[in-house]
């Protein structure tokens, strides 16, 4: 056989399935197959033309495959992909989709597809133990991913048992293990920053340098516990936020209103946030409270200009947060 014959019927691989109707493997190995060929064709014939409650599907997939010209590697390739989907009709969806896809792309679409398929495992908490044969045991325990990470950062590596029970029944004996202080440092992206601040952090997953994965919403309600700077009030699961504290904006405030508005939030100002002041949107003595979400940067010009009294006449206007975002109010314009 010529290389051009071969080339003509390489890609007529959904063809070549559908002439073993009516023979068996052994069949196909009297007339040269390899033992192994033979079961993959035969497995093959039984997929695209051997009784399915699919046959819809079925058929589609046949000339789908047909009209790429899928050669028999790619439609092994297909079985290697849809044989990891359990559920019958979502692997005929995917086979459908693989037949339909120009064979140098079915790589990519499968892994694509296969990765959305995959169900997520459902974490939740909880406490196991398994013991060993050899008089050790393995204490497994699922909880808030932060103060796990705490945890675990508490445990002596060079005696990890003994170092955890020490701490967890209070036995003496073993030396207490020095408390270490580790700052966990959070890493997120401007865009996400921003959402935190705005009180939309719930869908904010942040990596922290302990490993633990947070929403913003838990990070934000660390950092204030840890900090002890604010007061956190939460009503029941409400909201956790800065209630009148302090008149004057924390450093820490300071850092995060610098970041969210680098200059000054007036539009078209362009000075710098660390020559700013800091503006109670809502003033502070018509009961404004000095958080986040009540500060800008302005710089000591616009906050002067800045109409503060929303009973006095305007003149030039004054920002306000609208949906998270600082906007500026023109004139004559109602709150
Ligand atoms: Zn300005």
């Amino acid at each position: 056989m010529g290389l051009q014959e071969y080339f003509a019927q390489l890609g007529q691989g959904i063809d070549l399935v559908a002439e073993c109707s009516g023979l068996s493997a052994p069949d196909l190995e009297k007339m040269g197959a390899s033992t192994h060929d033979a079961a993959e064709l035969i497995s093959l014939h039984t997929i695209y033309f051997g009784t399915t409650p699919y046959t819809g599907k079925q058929r589609l997939a046949v000339d789908a495959a047909r009209r790429n010209g899928h050669c028999l590697s790619t439609l092994r390739l297909i079985e290697s992909f849809t044989r990891r989907v359990k559920e019958q009709r979502a692997a005929w969806n995917l086979r459908l989709e693989l037949c339909a896809t120009p064979g140098e792309q079915v790589s990519a679409v499968a892994k694509r597809r296969v990765r959305e398929l995959r169900v997520p495992h459902k974490y939740r908490e909880r406490a196991l133990l398994r013991q060993h044969p050899n008089g050790l045991a393995t204490l497994t325990v699922t909880g808030n991913a932060l103060d796990m990470a705490d945890a675990f950062r508490t445990i002596d590596q060079q005696r990890p048992g003994a170092s955890f029970v020490a701490r967890m029944l209070g036995k003496t004996g073993a030396a207490p293990a020095a408390r270490t202080r580790v700052t966990t440092m959070a890493v997120l992206q401007l865009e996400d920053y921003g959402k935190i601040l705005r009180r939309k952090g719930d869908d904010v997953l942040v990596r922290t340098t302990s490993g633990a994965v947070v929403t913003g919403a838990q990070l934000v309600e660390r950092a204030c516990a840890n900090e002890g700077l604010i007061t956190v009030i939460s009503r029941t699961l409400g909201p956790v936020d800065l209630y009148r504290f302090e008149r004057f904006a924390s450093l820490k405030q300071r850092t995060m209103l610098a970041a969210e508005h680098p200059t000054c939030a007036w539009p078209g100002c362009n000075t710098p946030a660390e020559r700013g002041q800091f503006h109670h949107l809502t003033p502070w003595k018509h009961g404004g409270e000095t958080n986040v979400s009540n500060l800008v940067t302005l710089c000591s010009y616009h906050n002067g200009v800045n109409e503060d009294d929303p009973n006095a006449p305007p003149r030039r206007g004054r920002l306000t947060r609208k949906r998270g975002t600082i906007v500026w109010q023109p004139p004559h314009t109602s709150r």
